[in-house]
């Protein structure tokens, strides 16, 4: 068996935490080659100690310097390597097989393209990526022969539904013969049954605190909005080459369904499971070998029901204003996603209220509408469409602060 040499790029994001906890229980499997982090440096430096990692991604010199302070004299420093262009280099490193794509927004685009560009073995958490350039980056893993596999539990849950045709090794780049619907299970998140007026005064803490998963902030708020169901639509539809029409989504609150593949013939496939990030993750470093994932066994006989519903729109009107994006292209798509994160931190921080983030995304694709018709041709183009929307996105918060 060759070991698998991998980069985690956010490893001390909530993804990259369970990566490592995965991998660290199959030594004999994969190597930690390298570990990035932006911030939370003592964790790197913990985890970069404890995996053994030979590179470290910092963002800036006073990280490295912190790195290097906090890792002292008694043994080898591991090579650090610093800045965006090192993050995105390090995914083509020649030493690198796999790379788990664990930025959390934007930031993760650039290194999880060069991931793929390079033909690695691609673990896909980092939805935006697919959102803001998903015709790129499919193009660069059918160009590159890249394999990748999506991490996103809903993904991951259609990616194991779908017909084993062979093509599946490589990568999911086909619409799979005979499937009718993908059906993507999401859970309503914190704010479900709470009063549609009351949802004005709800604070950061309340939004974060979803019901089934731990999560980063911001893909807990992005739950608490279904706005991260939006960007599973889109995600979808690049990654199984859906139409928008043919992507049904159902609120399920006791997530243990992952999500579904209806076929032709009326056969509904679904993928259950605990809901622990550490099951993909699994699937996506063993593939197409199962392996244990630290997840333990799962009594069904303790689950008295599963639910499905339909989601309210006006409860949930982002997830309204993504599938509107998918419909009008990849420029509204950007658009969307990067309103999106500007809003968030908007919230996070108290500068504006829950209920502003709808609003703001829908004005900024409002009054960015038409404004760019070309599709992106180039990492270049998004990055440049996604700085056009933060600029108004930014511009809309502070007037609704
Ligand atoms: P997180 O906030 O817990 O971690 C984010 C990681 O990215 C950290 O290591 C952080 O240092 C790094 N980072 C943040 N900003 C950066 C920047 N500008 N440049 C470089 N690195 C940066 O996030 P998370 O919950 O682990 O989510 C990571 C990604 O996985 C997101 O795209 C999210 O949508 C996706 N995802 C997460 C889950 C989950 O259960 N957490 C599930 C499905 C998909
Ligand atoms: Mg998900």
């Amino acid at each position: 068996m060759k070991v698998q040499s991998v980069y985690v790029l956010g490893s001390t994001g909530s993804i990259g935490e369970s990566t490592l906890d995965v991998i660290s229980q199959h030594p004999d499997r994969f190597s930690v080659y390298a570990l990035s982090a932006y911030s939370r440096i003592e964790k790197l430096a913990i985890q970069a100690e404890s995996m053994g990692a030979r590179v470290v991604v910092v963002p800036d010199d006073d990280a490295a310097l912190r790195f290097r302070e906090l890792w002292g004299a008694q043994r080898p420093l591991p090579e650090i390597r610093v800045g965006a262009q090192a993050l995105a280099d390090t995914a083509a490193d020649p030493e690198v097989t796999t790379v788990m794509a664990a930025i959390v927004g934007t930031a993760g685009l650039p290194s999880a393209l060069a991931a793929a560009r390079a033909g690695k073995r691609v673990l896909l958490a980092n939805k935006e990526a697919l959102v803001a350039a998903g015709s790129l980056f499919m193009q660069a893993v059918r160009e590159h022969g890249a394999e990748l596999l999506p991490i996103d539990s809903e993904h991951n849950a259609i990616f194991q539904c779908l017909p084993d045709d062979g093509a599946r090794e490589k990568a999911p780049q086909q619409p799979a013969a005979g499937v009718r619907r993908l059906l993507l299970t999401a859970s309503g998140g914190p704010f479900r049954t709470t009063a549609v007026e009351a949802l004005h005064d709800v604070t950061p803490d309340q939004a974060c605190a979803h019901p089934n998963w731990s999560m980063g902030r911001k893909i807990s708020v992005d739950s608490a909005t279904m706005l991260n169901k939006g960007l599973e639509v889109i995600e979808a539809h690049w990654l199984f080459s859906m139409a928008p029409e043919r992507i049904q989504v159902l609120i399920h609150p006791q997530s243990l369904v992952h999500s579904m593949v209806e076929y032709e013939d009326g056969s509904i496939l679904a993928q259950l499971g605990q809901p622990d990030m550490r099951t993909p993750i699994a699937y996506g470093l063993g593939f197409p070998e199962r392996i244990p994932s630290g997840v333990g066994l799962f009594e069904l006989m303790r689950m008295k029901r599963l639910d499905f519903d339909a989601p309210d729109l006006l409860r949930f009107p982002c997830l309204g204003l993504a599938y509107d994006a998918l419909r009008a292209g990849q420029n509204a798509c950007i658009n969307l996603n990067a309103a999106n994160e500007v809003a968030v931190d908007r919230f996070l921080t108290r500068r504006i209220r829950y209920t502003e983030i709808a609003r703001v995304i829908g004005e900024c694709l409002e009054r960015l509408d038409g404004t760019s018709c070309a599709v992106p041709q180039s990492l270049e183009d998004v990055l440049e469409q996604d700085q056009r929307a933060r600029f108004v996105a930014a511009e809309l918060c502070m007037l609704r602060a």
